[in-house]
């Protein structure tokens, strides 16, 4: 998350009278100072924020609004760097919350997410999912008078049940753990749900688009 704010840094042209104020000149170095001190931050505010707004529990906005919130202020100032006035976009803002992570480049900017928290985008788990669709569906076809595709039918459904719970257990914790902000919300839950899926997924090993990397 903090990559998508790095760029912004003295990315934007001075328009009207601001171009009358110096504005500062920024390398690659004070580009990357800013995004570590920027993850640095928001590890620091997703441990202390229960919520930005006081109403949704884990929902947290960092942005411009006219100028750069506390949260930005802070980074910069752990970077060394003195933000210049309108050197980021008005109503630049990201949000993280129970969906994922949206931004909106600045006024009037669409809101698109960077990132989601999704099981789904466990390539494991996706696999496992498909399989198991397919063998419910298998069962379906077959009917009630053979009994073995029954059996392996009733079995893919216990492992989307698996399934589903590893989701649930993926947005209760661990969210940010991916992005390199933090791994301290990363609940051992989630973690042993991974393991699980991970080693259901072997039982399938002899299907087509199994992955040796896989193996538990
Ligand atoms: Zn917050």
């Amino acid at each position: 998350m903090a990559a998508w704010w790095a760029p912004r840094l003295g990315a934007r042209e001075p328009v009207g009278l601001e171009k009358l104020l110096k504005q500062p000149v920024r390398t690659e170095e004070d580009r990357e100072r800013w995004r570590m001190a920027i993850e640095e931050v928001t590890a620091e505010h997703l441990r202390d924020c229960a919520s930005c707004d006081n109403f949704t529990p884990g929902w947290h906005r960092i942005g411009v609004d006219y100028d750069p919130d506390a949260l930005l202020e802070e980074a910069a100032a752990r970077a060394g760097i003195t933000l210049g006035r309108y050197e980021l976009a008005g109503k630049t803002n990201m949000i993280l919350d129970d969906e994922g992570i949206r931004v909106s480049d600045g006024y009037g900017a669409p809101w698109e997410f960077i990132w989601r928290h999704r099981a789904e985008d466990d390539e494991i788990a996706v696999w496992l999912r498909q399989q198991a669709e397919a063998d419910v569906a298998r069962a379906q076809m077959a009917g009630v008078f053979v009994s073995d595709p029954r059996t392996e039918g009733a079995r893919a459904e216990s492992v989307l049940a698996v399934l589903a719970e590893y989701e649930s257990a993926w947005r209760d914790a661990g969210k940010y753990e991916d992005l390199g902000v933090t791994d301290r919300s990363l609940n051992n839950r989630a973690k042993a749900f991974k393991r699980v899926v991970r080693l259901l997924a072997f039982g399938y090993r002899y299907r087509e688009g199994w992955q040796e990397e896989w193996k538990p």
